[in-house]
C-alpha cells in the first residue's frame, strides 16, 4: 500500500516536473524506476506464494472429501482446523480438531481413524485433537 502510494506520488511529481521543465527524459526514467520497484515488490510475493504452493494440499488429495470422511466418523459432530500438507513428496500430514460431544473416544477410535485416512487418502501422519464442544479448548480456532 505504501509502495503504491509512493509510486503514485512519484508519477505525479514526474508529471509536474515534465510540465514545468519540458525535460521529456524524466518520463522514461520514471517508468524504469517504477518498473524496478514493481519487480522488487512482486519478486517477494512470487517467492512467498511459491513457498505456500509447495506446502499446499497435495493435488492427489481432495480436502473436502477428507473433511466429509472425518465428519462421518462415529460420534463426530463437527470438524474444524483441518490442515493437510506434504511432509515430503511421498508423505502427507494431517491435523484436525474433532468435536465429539459424547466425550473422548477410545484409542481404538483414533487408531481406526488413522488407518482409514491412510487407506483412503494415503495420509500417513495424522494428529487429531478431540474436543467436546462445550468448553474453551480452542476458542479462537477457525470455524469455532
Ligand atoms: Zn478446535
Amino acid at each position: 500500500m505504501l509502495a503504491d502510494a509512493l509510486v503514485s506520488a512519484g508519477v505525479v511529481i514526474a508529471g509536474i516536473l515534465i510540465a514545468t521543465t519540458g525535460a521529456l527524459w524524466i518520463d522514461p526514467v520514471t517508468s524504469l524506476i517504477v518498473a524496478g520497484l514493481i519487480f522488487i515488490a512482486t519478486a517477494d510475493m512470487a517467492r512467498e506464494s511459491m513457498t505456500m504452493a509447495l506446502a499446499g494440499v497435495p493435488r492427489s488429495i481432495d480436502p473436502d472429501a477428507v473433511e466429509a470422511h472425518l465428519q462421518r466418523l462415529p460420534g463426530v459432530e463437527r470438524v474444524h482446523d483441518l490442515h493437510i500438507w506434504p511432509m515430503s513428496t511421498t508423505e502427507t500430514v494431517l491435523t484436525a480438531h474433532l468435536v465429539m460431544p459424547g466425550g473422548h473416544p477410545s484409542d481404538a477410535f483414533l487408531g481406526d481413524a488413522r488407518q482409514a485416512l491412510h487407506d483412503a487418502f494415503g495420509i500417513g501422519h495424522v494428529t487429531l485433537q478431540v474436543e467436546t464442544g462445550g468448553g474453551t479448548a480452542c476458542s479462537g480456532c477457525e470455524g469455532e
